[in-house]
């Protein structure tokens, strides 16, 4: 089952403010809500998933990267990768903990 996820698209629990991954069947219908605190939520899209049958190895250094500048807090650094990785919720986010404004 592929997996899916999700972020709360408020304030949510502690679960799902920052996004939380489920499993679901293909064909499930999207979640709206946390299961845990029934926020609404909404579904992300996921490319980096969508790419790691093509380029596994670059895309998992690419992720690595953008996680050890996030656990740094060098937002604009993982920012700026995420961008050109195209994960684009991700990107958005560094870039507003920089200090940009969106
Ligand atoms: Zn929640």
């Amino acid at each position: 089952m592929p997996i899916y996820e999700y972020r709360a698209t408020g304030k949510g629990c502690k679960y799902c403010r920052d996004r939380f991954e489920i499993r679901q069947s293909i064909d499930a219908k999207p979640l709206t809500e946390c299961p845990k605190c029934q926020a609404p939520v909404r579904k992300l899209v996921s490319r980096f998933r969508a790419c790691v049958s093509e380029t596994p190895d670059e895309v998992v250094e690419t992720e690595r990267k953008i996680r050890d500048h996030e656990e740094e807090g060098r937002w604009s650094h993982a920012a700026e990768l995420a961008d050109k990785a195209g994960l684009e919720d991700r990107a958005r986010e560094n870039y507003k903990k920089a200090g940009y404004e969106m």
